[in-house]
């Protein structure tokens, strides 16, 4: 296979494989022990072709195996995979985040469980050298983790133009927070930002991206409360764009997304510890996510979902 310069960008890479919301979604189904085409479609409210497209990516990326369960006719069923069940920290982050800024009055649409210990589940990302919580202003993140001509990548998915539709399934923090970030761009801003990047030029310059098409996702990304103008110049008027808390909020989630990146693909000599650092330890990243409560490091099969109720 040949090598291009994205090769070594994990965030690029992940993009392509779980960045898609619907591709997303549907491991999050699997997850809750969905395994067959016509559970998967009702369960979404996804169309037949979108959906057997998603599965077709997935299985090609490694994060679906298609199983046989029945002879004649032939009948298919498809099943998590190593790394697809290592997603699990980039979902608990999202859902996290979800759960505290999306939810409504009611609060959470769905609440876990820690089998463990038998609290109501609040996963926590935590650095894997010093064990503190991960928190935006103490990462340090070179800019050059996303420096690639976007364009490069291949098959880009395209998202839907309704974010609305990701969250007519199953109600789920993590859907919600699928709809709210959007497409690559809105995580590649969110990134750049999280990396120190404030000037619409520096954005343009670094994604490559077409400036109509920066100005519109930030001001989106605005338009939900993820970033903030701030004016630096008044003749012409020139603005910095800054993320505001619940932007920073998400940090956890794209610090798993990168590391899940990091620990699946092939980066040639990309080397995560240097371009992502914790800076009150000073160790490259490796993270965690643990029980609030207990401090043990969650895993699927010790997490219990209570009831669903819709929203
Ligand atoms: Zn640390
Ligand atoms: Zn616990």
């Amino acid at each position: 296979m040949k090598r291009t310069r994205s090769d070594l960008l994990p965030l690029a890479r992940a993009l392509e494989v779980i960045g898609d919301p619907w591709s997303f979604l549907i491991v999050q189904e699997a997850f809750f022990g969905v395994r067959r085409f016509e559970a998967f479609q009702r369960n979404l409210g996804i169309s037949r072709k979108t959906l057997a497209d998603r599965l077709n990516r997935l299985q090609e990326r490694g994060l679906l195996s298609k199983v046989i369960y029945e002879a004649r006719p032939p009948r298919y069923e498809y099943r998590l995979t190593p790394s697809s069940r290592d997603t699990y920290a980039y979902a608990l982050c999202l859902m996290r985040w979800g759960n505290e800024w999306q939810a409504d009055a009611q609060g959470p649409p769905v609440v876990l469980h820690h089998k463990p210990c038998g609290h109501p589940l609040t996963p926590l990302a935590v650095c894997g050298a010093c064990a503190m919580e991960l928190r935006a202003a103490d990462m340090e993140i070179s800019p050059s983790t996303v420096t690639v001509p976007l364009a490069s990548t291949n098959t880009p998915v395209r998202s839907s133009s309704r974010p609305e539709l990701y969250t007519a399934g199953r109600p789920s923090s993590i859907s919600r927070a699928v709809a709210v970030i959007g497409d690559r761009w809105g995580f590649f801003v969110l990134w750049l930002s999280l990396a120190g990047i404030t000037r619409f030029d520096q954005f343009h310059e670094i994604l490559g991206v077409a400036r109509t098409v920066l100005a519109a996702r930030l001001d989106s990304l605005i338009d939900l409360g993820l970033f903030e103008r701030r004016p630096y110049q008044e003749r012409p008027p020139r603005y910095d764009y800054c993320l505001t808390e619940k932007g920073r909020a998400l940090c956890p989630a794209l610090l798993a997304m990168f590391d899940w990146s990091v620990r699946w693909h092939e980066h040639g000599a990309f080397t995560a510890s240097i371009h992502v650092l914790h800076r009150p330890c000073g160790s490259g990243l490796r993270m965690k996510v643990v029980c609030e409560h207990c401090r043990e490091v969650v895993q699927a099969r010790d997490v219990e979902v209570g009831a669903q109720r819709s929203w």
